[in-house]
């Protein structure tokens, strides 16, 4: 059994997020599989240590086409310019709106401001990258598909994850919607709703709400990279999921593979959710 390869060729990816962790195996499998990627993010160097080639030189010293272009999905016109230089390469064929922040706090503790901001990023930053992308599909009359980050966390919750698993729901119920407003012009929106993985993401995420008062001193707040083999027990395969094993369903959920394929919640999660 090998990995199923997929041909993007001639076509042009968005990857907000894509500079580390997911997003960065998102963009790179696209650039394998042939497309144009957009690597668009607040950061150009990967966050995770030991990572040090932008995600864009990586995809091109492997022998593909890519850029990054500087991009916070909060703001509208980072998010148009984005846009308008996939249109250099032809035109935004598959938008990946994956770019997210994770903020601990429960609802006792959570600070509006935070979640205010949280919100702007995780949920904002998915419909202002899909009407962007979904304009410009029609616009030229090239309709193509949109894969949005989701999380068990859109349907599970966990203690602590009152701002972050509000989110996730959120992302998932736009995905739907966005699913049914664009199928009669042949834009499909699905979502990949990882499990627990190895990222800068889950490790960050205390630190800063630490940082910014919102759980206390003390408190047990777990490092999901610290907590590997304890997490890895809860999940029926056994092990946190590297970025590597979520990168493919979005390959698949972009292809024509999928073509009768919208508004789905795909877990790659190592049987997380059945639980
Ligand atoms: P990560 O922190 O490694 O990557 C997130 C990327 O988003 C970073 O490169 C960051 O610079 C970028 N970003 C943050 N704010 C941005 C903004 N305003 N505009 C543009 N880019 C911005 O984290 P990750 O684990 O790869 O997370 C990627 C996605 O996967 C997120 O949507 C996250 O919610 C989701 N997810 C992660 C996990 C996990 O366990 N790591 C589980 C389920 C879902």
């Amino acid at each position: 059994m090998g990995a199923l390869t997929y041909d993007f060729d001639d076509e042009t990816a968005i990857v907000t997020g894509g500079a580390s962790g997911i997003g960065r195996e998102v963009a790179t499998r696209f650039g394998e599989a042939g497309a144009t990627v957009i690597v668009a993010d607040v950061r150009e160097e990967p966050k995770r240590e030991g990572e040090s080639t932008p995600t864009h030189e990586r995809i091109e010293d492997a022998g593909g086409r890519a850029t990054f272009v500087e991009t916070d999905v909060t703001d509208p016109d980072d998010v148009a310019a984005v846009v308008e230089a996939a249109r250099e390469f032809g035109g935004v064929d598959v938008m990946v709106n994956n770019a997210a922040i994770y903020r601990h706090g429960s609802v006792l503790e959570t600070d509006l401001e935070t979640f205010d901001r949280l919100l702007e990023i995780n949920v904002q930053g998915v419909l202002a990258g899909t009407r962007a992308a979904a304009r410009d599909m029609l616009a030229r009359d090239e309709p193509g598909t949109v894969v949005n980050t989701a999380s068990i966390s859109s349907e599970y919750a966990q203690l602590g994850h009152s701002m972050y698993d509000s989110s996730k729901g959120a992302v998932m119920m736009l995905t739907r919607v966005a699913a049914l407003e664009l199928a009669p012009y042949d834009v499909r929106v699905n979502a990949v709703a990882p499990g627990i993985v190895k990222t800068a993401f889950g490790a960050e995420g205390p630190d800063r709400s630490r940082d910014e008062g919102l759980i206390l001193e003390d408190a047990d707040v777990p490092d999901p990279l610290e907590r590997e083999g304890e997490i890895g027990t809860d999940i029926p395969m056994g092990r946190m999921a590297e970025s590597e094993d979520i990168a493919g369903p979005y390959l698949f959920l972009a292809s024509d593979d999928a073509e009768y394929m919208t508004g789905h919640l795909l877990y790659v999660d190592g049987g997380y959710s059945i639980l």
